[in-house]
């Protein structure tokens, strides 16, 4: 299987030739502006010193400041982290945000860390890409294996270096230190926005939609909830270690609450427990669930889980991609073969970089909204963005993914060719 960046890069290829765009625009988006490497030393509990390899990558700054998450996670690579951070530049055009794209990472197996050590890491992240970060920079935010309470203390560790406040370096932070109400659920709420706006233009509804949902984490959990509030019937549920499956529906927020009375009573930061153990239900394997015949198939775990190799298998006609990248461009061509409509990961999980968004202008304002509010212009933006988006696959006679890329990639060419030709008179 060739590399995810180049797989990532080929969307790229594939419709760069719909575009009038100057062959400029794709040589420089051809790779990020700057890739950062660090090691970082950690002092672990037991006195030993461990040193961890962490990366950001800075895609294009060119619409705005860097925006990306940081992801924590034994497979984190430069490979990984660039593909993800030219999704964001992609997928912050798309949402139509005033941001850039950039993503980070630290390869760590989180969970065999302790709290403390697990806040040591997180500083020492931060004190490693300090120079390249800032509010009117480079802004991080959660991703895999990284939550609010990181976020906080990343937050508060740059506070210390620059000797300021400065609540807009960070987004996905507590509530309590400066977070947006609604950001935690945003990701999970803006998918379903996005899901129930597809439906309505095909006449359909959500109530009553079986749906299958890969990962149950920050963005598959709040998916699912909110899904089965609105009326949906939650079929299947999956975390790393395998899948549940109940024909009279599943319950996200019974299950959740199982998981964190468990994490509270061992003060654990992750969930040591598999959803597999918890329920009293049929267990099966993720490929299983990827497989089953569902209305949707949500996936919200992360890359490649749908590939050339189990792509004939999938059943489901609508697929929502709340992972990013979790469908090779090898796959997306069979399951378009197969008729089935694929709402991509650039439009279907911008809710989360949105209500980032909606965080970093009450920072800068000093002025925080009710949960309502956010979500009133969460649904507003997306809605509206993905209906811009409807109306270009429509038009041009494209898929949903390609039609998210054309408008993303007018959006950043419109940016870079505005601002001048700087490039030209640097290099004479
Ligand atoms: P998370 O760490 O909160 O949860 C990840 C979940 O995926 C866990 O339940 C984990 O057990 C499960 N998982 C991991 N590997 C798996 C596998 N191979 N098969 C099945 N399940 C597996 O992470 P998250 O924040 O929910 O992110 C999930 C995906 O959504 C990632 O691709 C991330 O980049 C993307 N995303 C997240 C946000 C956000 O705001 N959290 C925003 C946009 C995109």
């Amino acid at each position: 299987m060739r590399n995810l960046f180049d797989d990532a890069k080929s969307r790229l290829d594939k419709v760069l030739p719909l575009l009038s765009l100057p062959e400029d625009i794709a040589i420089r988006l051809a790779q990020p502006k700057l890739n950062l490497t660090v090691n970082i030393p950690v002092r672990m509990d037991d006195g030993s010193l461990k040193v961890f390899t962490g990366y950001r990558v800075q895609y294009d700054d060119t619409r705005g400041p860097y925006k990306g998450g940081i992801r924590f996670h034994p497979d984190v690579c430069i490979d990984e982290v660039t593909s993800l951070a030219f999704w964001m530049t992609v997928k912050c055009a798309v949402a139509g945000l005033p941001f850039g794209g950039a993503k980070g990472g630290v390869a760590v197996d989180a969970k065999m860390l302790s709290k403390l050590e697990l806040e040591r890491l997180s500083r020492g992240y931060i004190r490693a890409i300090a120079d390249i970060i800032g509010p009117k920079r480079d802004i991080p935010a959660p991703d895999m294996y990284t939550n609010a309470t990181i976020m906080g203390w990343m937050a508060d560790e740059y506070n210390l270096i620059m000797r300021e406040q400065l609540p807009g370096v960070i987004t996905g932070k507590p509530v309590y230190l400066g977070g947006s109400k609604g950001r935690e659920a945003a990701t999970g709420q803006g998918a379903l926005y996005v899901l129930e706006c597809w439906l309505k233009r095909n006449t359909k509804k959500l109530q009553g939609m079986r749906i299958a949902v890969q990962g149950f984490g920050n963005a598959g959990y709040h998916f699912a909830r909110l899904a089965q509030e609105a009326g949906c019937k939650v079929m299947a549920l999956s975390d790393s270690k395998g899948a549940i499956y109940s024909k009279d529906g599943l319950d996200p927020k019974k299950i959740m609450f199982h998981r964190k009375k468990h994490n509270e009573l061992k003060a654990m930061l992750y969930c040591d427990v598999s959803i597999c153990e918890e329920a009293e239900n049929e267990v099966m394997t993720n490929e299983e669930l990827l497989a089953l015949d569902v209305d949707v198939l949500v996936l919200a775990a992360m890359e490649n889980q749908i590939t050339k190799d189990n792509a004939v298998k999938i059943q489901a006609k609508l697929i929502l991609e709340i992972a990013n990248g979790p469908i090779t461009s090898q796959a997306d061509e069979i399951l378009q073969k197969n008729n089935a409509v694929v709402i991509p990961d650039v439009l279907a999980n911008a809710g989360g970089v949105t209500v980032s968004y909606f965080e970093w202008v009450q920072n800068r304002a000093g002025y925080y909204w009710e949960e309502e509010e956010v979500n009133e212009k969460l649904k507003y933006l997306l809605q509206k963005q993905a209906g811009i988006i409807f109306n270009t696959a429509e038009e041009k006679k494209v898929t949903l993914r390609s039609a998210a890329y054309i408008e993303g990639l007018e959006r950043i060419s419109g940016a870079i060719q505005n601002r001048g030709t700087k490039e030209y008179f640097q290099n004479l």
